[in-house]
């Protein structure tokens, strides 16, 4: 029998809707769209054309998926970051949106940074982003700056793997990239090191690994309290600082407070925390200043 698109969507939105998926029009319309290789808008206003028995055959599959709590990103492959188009794999965090405030906010610093001075000097200031992942902060800044010098680092062999596709898809070329425990194999000094670490709690995170969203535990666990990264990172960031470079991270909610505290025992100075668009704490931002301190 043949459907429509319109009849199609309306079926699986209640499906996923009636198992509790609070996006499900949503989720529907992407998994749709990804099988007829056509934009979501294309769907709505074209919801009488009729699928092909083999497209509805490879939707119901896409759909079964995400009742079974797959993570959208990982059936269709890819999530927009910042304007651009990550290919996404279970072997990195799905990019979140409030991630998108590191990268403003890094921008913001490195624009400052580069005020008044010429392409030539540009090509000298350099910028890391550890615990890269998907590559989607460090890739968003180097397409935003292409002048800088932008390296990028991570523990884990296939994330890198999938980083190193999205370094060529979006910036047109492989950027210098790290397999590296934080910053112990990243060699040099950064005018700038950001990174968004694994730093949710171990039992949250088991709680996360059975809803089956298939995201890695290495990229999520950050021990007891999720804090065990920052103990090493902010120091060790320090180390790699040059005088008046900044060091940004994403945190969760409730980590303000001893994240704050790490930078400042470390030396940090202008330490700032950011909130993000639900008004949660987010981004911690801090200063290397040797001559203040
Ligand atoms: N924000 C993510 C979550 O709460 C965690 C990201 C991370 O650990 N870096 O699922």
């Amino acid at each position: 029998m043949a459907f429509t698109a319109g009849s199609l969507l309306r079926e699986a939105g209640r499906k996923l809707a009636d198992a509790g998926f609070e996006s499900a029009s949503l989720d529907a319309q992407i998994l749709l769209a990804h099988v007829l290789k056509r934009s979501r808008e294309f769907l709505l206003i074209h919801s009488d054309v009729v699928l092909q028995q083999q497209e509805q055959a490879e939707f119901e599959l896409f759909v079964n998926r995400r009742l079974a709590g797959e993570a959208i990103a990982y059936i269709v492959g890819e999530k927009e970051f910042f304007n651009y188009k990550f290919k996404i794999t279970p072997s990195v965090l799905v990019p979140r949106p409030e991630t998108e405030l590191l990268v403003e906010h890094t921008l913001v610093f490195l624009q400052k940074v580069l005020q008044n001075i010429s392409d030539e000097q540009q090509k000298t200031i350099r910028y890391h982003d550890t615990c890269t992942g998907s590559g989607c902060v460090g890739i968003s800044v180097k397409a935003m700056l292409p002048l800088i010098d932008v390296s990028v680092s991570d523990i884990s062999k296939d994330a890198l793997a999938v980083c190193k596709t999205n370094m060529v898809a979006i910036v047109g070329y492989e950027i210098p990239y790290f397999e590296s425990n934080l910053l112990d194999a990243v060699p040099g000094t950064f005018m700038c090191i950001t990174a968004n670490p694994p730093y949710v709690s171990t039992d949250y995170t088991n709680m996360l690994m059975e809803k089956k969203l298939k995201e890695p535990r290495i990229a999520l666990d950050g021990g007891v309290d999720g804090l065990d990264i920052y103990r090493k990172l902010i120091p060790d960031a320090y180390k790699k600082l040059q005088e008046g470079g900044a060091l940004l991270v994403e945190i969760g909610e409730e980590q303000a407070l001893s994240v704050c505290e790490m930078y400042s025992k470390t030396g940090f100075t202008d330490i700032t925390v950011y909130k993000d668009l639900a008004g949660h704490d987010r981004i911690v931002f801090g200063v290397k200043n040797e001559v203040l301190s």
